[in-house]
């Protein structure tokens, strides 16, 4: 913490006051999401890596998808199965192309840490570029295709190193 002068000026005064608890090795996922009598919501129904944060809008949103699930069930002359099958396949439309996103940032991750020159460099003129920025906040706010989640090109670089020469 102390070769990061903002954060160790944050927590020099701090206090540890329960244990710290790691988490690791955790999977990704969909499991089967009903049977008969039960259905699943939630991490529980779709788990993965909380690198996207994105666990508590999908649980929302599959709650959303499993109300409308039960008002067919109760409403209308669909059957338990029918209503069902509607919840899993409207959940996996409105997560999957997020998941698959998720899954790749982790592969990229797996690739370790980068070697402080490209840190110093192509990273950080990557992630002080304002498009990339406002197209990253879009992404994890899902306000644009999760496909379309912008990713580190020579544009972004090319940007950095004017900024770092030019102050621009
Ligand atoms: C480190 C980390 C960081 C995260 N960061 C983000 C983030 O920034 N943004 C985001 O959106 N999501 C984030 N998530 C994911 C998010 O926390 C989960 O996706 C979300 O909490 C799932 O909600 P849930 O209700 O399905 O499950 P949970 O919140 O896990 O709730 C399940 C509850 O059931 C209880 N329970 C379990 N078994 C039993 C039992 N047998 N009987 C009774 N109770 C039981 C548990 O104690 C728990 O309280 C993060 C997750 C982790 C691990």
């Amino acid at each position: 913490m102390q070769s990061i002068p903002e954060v160790w000026a944050r927590l020099k005064n701090a206090r540890k006051v329960t244990k710290v608890v790691g988490v690791k090795g955790i999977q990704n996922g969909y499991r089967t999401p009903y049977g008969d009598g039960w259905v699943l919501a939630g991490d529980a129904v779709h788990y993965k890596d909380p690198i996207d944060g994105q666990g508590i809008y999908d649980a929302l949103l599959g709650t959303k998808i499993l109300a409308e699930a039960i008002r067919k069930w109760k409403q209308e002359s669909c059957s338990w199965e029918e209503s069902m099958k509607f919840y899993q396949d409207e959940l996996w439309k409105a997560t999957h192309a997020m998941f698959l996103q998720t899954v790749g940032r982790i592969k990229e991750e797996a690739y370790g840490e980068p070697p402080p020159f490209i840190i110093n460099t192509i990273i950080r003129w990557t992630l002080t570029d304002p498009e990339y920025q406002a197209g990253f906040l879009r992404y994890i706010h899902r306000a644009i295709n999760p496909s379309e989640r912008p990713t580190p090109g020579p544009k972004f670089f090319l940007r950095g190193l004017k900024r770092d020469l030019f102050g621009k």
